[in-house]
């Protein structure tokens, strides 16, 4: 062949060529190569191939792909080919061993293959990734999940799975059109990454359905503290072409491996959960859990409400009398609260009380109470209902929190209450956690002139002699003394003790869940000064312990 054309064609090659010599020194280059690295003919001729970092970290392939016998002097593969300053562009190389006339040449060829690397990275992003938010499309959530079980299997660690579903997405899309709700899915997923922790993994499933991942769990509680941190994420409202708009999510949850250890059931179980949320209202959450699905179903039910019930005055307080053992008169009542949950009707106290206390809700609740019992104070007294003082119970995280007493003062001020008609009912297990600061926190109450009592007392330390230390203006006796009054004469003893005691301290006696005649004669000839019990009233609403009063004093 000519000459001429053979090197036409060597250096319009769509391939990058290099020709070394025995020695592995450059000989020839074509122009496809000076072109790709910017390196000139000149830079290049006569260098050792080992002296230009063209192939960088490659250069150990490099040297097997000739002299390794196995080999056989040729290679290919892909590489990285470095250009002169710097940047490095993917390649398809081929490394030959040729003999021409006794001489051995190296050939090296590289193809660039820059645009299908970037046509399969985009593929591979289209395969992986939500286009819309950037996340995670359900084919990565799959090996996501999958790894993430593999590893805490090996590590005992738990995953929880949540199944997180935007409520009435739909309307959105109705009001603004698609390009609306991509707007909203886009400002919701800046919203949430931020309270995703690393190890997590958020994806997008379907429009408005995204499912995430929390590695390393360690019970249903934490699932429930990672939800909640995703709702305060989104309490702001939004703005759609200044549309103002407040979303709320309903989640379904389970965890690996306790509810299963299959990871696709997995997102199938935190599905069929979320479907059971949203069958009880939207803004709820629910976890899937095999062995107490009724009980869970029911504090998420609860959980996912409590922290909007006061505003959505869904709390109602009920009254239960206090009488005068002397003078058959009511004296006073202690308010009780109830919630009246949009499903679950009626709940009791001892339902939401801890779960608020668990969850941080319990000084909104506590604070509502407040509120309550001082505007139906100011409410009586206008109406000439002078009762003599109403009851609210504290909660352990109330009675610790620095601005109670504060909170107190501005209260009392605000509706102009005397203060000693309010009394603050406290529990021993309470006050007993540290004696001194309890003490400290008492000694602050007193100085509003509010009452202090101390309830159920009798179930918890029953020590009486920590009684004289304390600023206790009131003593409840717990109903359970009060039940076995009439069978254990023993309980008669304690009560007749607790009384005796009380009166030498100035303390006032007051006995609860009083049902029968028998215990309140008892109590009466005992010389107890007041009770609270069924046998008198139940708890009752404002209007019926108002009808109550007016009948009382006839
Ligand atoms: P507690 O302070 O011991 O309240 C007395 C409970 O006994 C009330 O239950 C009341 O309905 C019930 N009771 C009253 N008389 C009788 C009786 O003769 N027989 C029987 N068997 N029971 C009687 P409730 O209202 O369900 O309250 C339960 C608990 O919830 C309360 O126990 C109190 O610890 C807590 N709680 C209620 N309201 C509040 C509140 O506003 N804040 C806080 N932190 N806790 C509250
Ligand atoms: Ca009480
Ligand atoms: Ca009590």
């Amino acid at each position: 062949m000519d000459e001429d054309i053979f090197y036409e064609i060597f250096n319009n090659s769509q391939e990058a060529i290099l020709v070394l010599d025995n020695n592995k020194n450059i000989i020839a280059v074509n122009n496809t190569f000076s072109n790709l690295t910017n390196y000139g003919r000149d830079e290049l001729i006569n260098r050792s191939i080992f002296d230009i970092e063209l192939f960088g970290s490659f250069s150990q392939i490099l040297k097997n792909a000739w002299d390794d016998k196995k080999n056989d002097g040729y290679w290919e593969g892909e590489l990285l080919l470095n250009k002169k300053l710097g940047i490095s562009i993917p390649v398809w190389a081929e490394f030959k061993k040729t003999t021409k006339e006794k001489n051995i040449l190296y050939i090296i060829t590289a193809l660039d293959i820059s645009h299908k690397k970037m046509l399969e990275n985009s593929l591979d992003f289209l395969r992986n990734y939500d286009a819309l938010t950037g996340l995670p499309n359900k084919n990565l959530l799959d090996d996501r999940l999958k790894q993430s079980i593999a590893t805490a299997k090996r590590m005992k660690l738990k995953v929880g799975v949540l199944y997180i579903d935007i409520d009435n997405f739909k309307l959105i899309n109705d009001n603004f059109g698609y390009p609306g709700g991509d707007i909203l899915i886009q400002k919701f997923i800046k919203r949430l990454l931020p309270v995703v922790r690393e190890t997590d993994t958020l994806s997008r499933i379907s429009s408005d359905n995204f499912v995430l991942i929390c590695f390393g769990i360690k019970s249903d509680k934490e699932i429930l503290i990672i939800i909640n941190r995703l709702r305060e994420a989104l309490r702001d409202p939004f703005y759609i072409y200044n549309n103002r708009i407040t979303i709320t999510i309903s989640v379904g949850a389970c965890l690996y491996p306790d509810d299963t250890e299959d990871p696709l059931k997995l997102i199938n179980l935190a599905e069929s959960a979320l479907e059971s949320a949203k069958e009880m209202g939207r803004n709820t959450y629910l976890l899937y859990n095999t062995k107490d699905t009724v009980n869970i179903e029911e504090n998420f039910a609860i959980l996912s409400r409590l922290g909007e019930a006061s505003k959505r005055d869904e709390f109602v307080l009920y009254y239960q009398p206090k009488v005068s053992l002397k003078s058959d008169k009511i004296v006073g009542a202690e308010a009780l609260i109830r919630w009246n949950h949009p499903t679950l009707g009626l709940v009791s106290p001892m339902r939401f009380i801890p779960l608020a206390e668990t969850y941080g809700y319990i000084k909104e609740v506590g604070e509502w109470v407040v509120n309550k019992v001082c505007m139906q104070l100011l409410y009586w007294s206008k109406k000439g209902i002078n009762i003599e003082n109403i009851s609210i119970n504290i909660s352990p995280l109330q009675f610790n929190d620095k601005n109670l007493r504060l909170f107190l003062e501005e209260v009392i001020n605000k509706y102009n209450i005397e203060p000693k008609r309010l009394e603050l009912e406290l529990t021993e297990s309470m006050i007993m956690k540290d004696f001194n600061i309890s003490l400290g926190i008492m000694e602050e109450l007193k100085k509003l002139n509010i009452l202090l009592s101390l309830d159920d007392f009798g179930t918890g330390y029953s020590s009486l002699s920590y009684l004289s230390k304390l600023p206790i203006d009131i003593i409840k006796i717990d109903r359970s003394f009060v039940m076995r009054l009439k069978e254990n004469e023993y309980n008669r003893k304690i009560i007749n003790m607790i009384v005796q005691l009380t009166k030498s301290l100035d303390i006032k006696v007051i006995a609860e869940g009083v049902e029968t005649k028998e215990q309140y004669d008892i109590l009466k000839s005992l010389g107890c000064d007041e009770y609270q019990g069924y046998y008198y009233s139940k708890p009752i609403t404002c209007d019926d312990f108002e009808h109550l009063w007016n009948n009382n004093l006839k």
